[in-house]
């Protein structure tokens, strides 16, 4: 049967590069391409013997519905996280999500009408681009110069295309790695505040920070709720769990439990149980530690293999947390149009093109350095320096 789908369906292309990419997935293949986590350094026993504990505890409840907004003790235990992280929050602000994707999305379902404006750092996460088009967004950026977010073009910029969301990952951003500054990230909020524009500070990679110490969320200078903060275990925990957490004002909590409800009514009862007894009796902070420190050595083996390897080439950052690298090449290069050859090579990387509104020809690459192993990383960029003939 031809279906004929709703207008927004127009804004929901599957594109090339993607199914491309999905050849990166055989084994052969050394990807970078990817955005997943370390499968080896998964809390496997851990959170095993979690859901075997709720389950076998033998109250039924462990299976039955449950609030929208997600189960309390749990709230309890992020907003005590989100205190000591330097956030005011109670219970009453979190409201638990399938991933902060579902918290992207239910934002967007809640503030966007078609051709309302999304002000965003260009390149910015692609997931995050994909769901503001599905409700028929349009796009502006974030105006930056060599000191970084310009504060004075910024206030242009939104009175100029009037954004009814900023989005931005201020920490180890997705693809490029950067970090705005404590500078920045207040610029951001008094900008934003004076003209009421709600900011989204999506944050799944806060915790994964490799030197420096950490910078305070945007949402802990906020006074009036107007930063709406996304948190997630994927990168700490497990991404196949799905649980994330927004955390907002009451009014707006309000309203998410409204159109979470229309969604999938809440977040599985058993996970969230599982989660909590996870978080009340194994050591989560040194379960990050031990990530933190087999990133690090990955993040510095990519770096050092990249300065032996593409040093008169290319430029590339330098990220101090996250899970990813931006390799820019001499402009002649076009990273969409070399991605067959190197795969055919058996490497892979995603295109930057992929990460911009507009999607227009781009010499960069974002490269994956919590996945491959550090055997990988070390021939995978040999390798993909050899294919490009740099
Ligand atoms: N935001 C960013 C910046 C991401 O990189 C990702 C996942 N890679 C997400 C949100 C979604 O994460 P989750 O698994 O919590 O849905």
């Amino acid at each position: 049967m031809q279906h004929t789908y709703a207008k927004r369906v127009t804004h929901m292309e599957n594109s090339a590069i993607r199914e491309l990419l999905k050849l990166a997935e055989q084994p052969h293949i050394i990807s970078f391409a990817g955005g997943l986590p370390a499968p080896e350094l998964f809390p496997l026993s851990e959170i095993r013997e979690s859901y075997a504990q709720v389950l076998g505890a033998g109250d039924p409840s462990v299976l039955q519905y449950g609030t929208t907004e997600g189960y309390l003790p749990l709230r309890e235990e992020i907003s005590d996280q989100m205190r000591s992280k330097g956030i005011p929050s109670e219970a009453d602000n979190i409201f638990l999500t399938n991933g902060s994707q579902q918290g992207l999305d239910l934002i967007a379902k809640l503030f966007l009408d078609p051709g309302d404006v999304v002000l965003l750092q260009n390149p910015s996460y692609l997931g995050a681009i994909q769901t503001f088009r599905s409700y028929q967004a349009n796009f502006a950026t974030i105006p930056t110069n060599a000191a970084g977010i310009d504060d004075i073009a910024l206030e242009v910029s939104i009175k100029l295309n009037r954004p009814k969301l900023i989005y931005l990952a201020p920490t180890y951003q997705n693809p490029t790695g950067t970090t705005l500054t404590i500078e920045e990230r207040k610029a951001v909020l008094r900008v934003a505040s004076k003209y009421g524009v709600p900011i989204i500070e999506d944050d799944p990679y806060g915790e994964l920070r490799y030197e420096g110490s950490a910078l305070p969320a945007i949402r802990s200078f906020s006074t009036e709720d107007e930063v709406i903060y996304l948190g997630t275990f994927s990168k700490t925990l497990a991404p196949g769990l799905r649980l994330g957490w927004i955390v907002a004002g009451k009014s707006l909590i309000a309203k998410l439990v409204v159109a979470k409800q229309g969604t999938d009514l809440h977040t599985s009862t058993l996970l969230q149980r599982a989660t909590h007894y996870y978080l009340n009796h194994f050591d989560a902070n040194q379960h990050i530690e031990t990530i933190r420190q087999a990133y690090k050595v990955r993040r510095d083996l990519m770096l050092s293999e990249l300065q032996e390897n593409f040093s008169n080439q290319a430029i590339w950052t330098k990220p101090t947390g996250g899970m990813f690298i931006w390799l820019t090449l001499p402009e002649k290069y076009d990273t969409v149009n070399l991605l067959p050859s190197v795969l055919t090579g058996n490497v892979a990387y995603v295109p930057g093109a992929h990460f911009f509104t507009d999607e227009g020809s781009c010499s960069s690459m974002r490269l994956n350095f919590s996945n491959p192993t550090p055997l990988q990383i070390q021939q995978g960029i040999k390798l993909l320096a050899t294919i490009l003939t740099l």
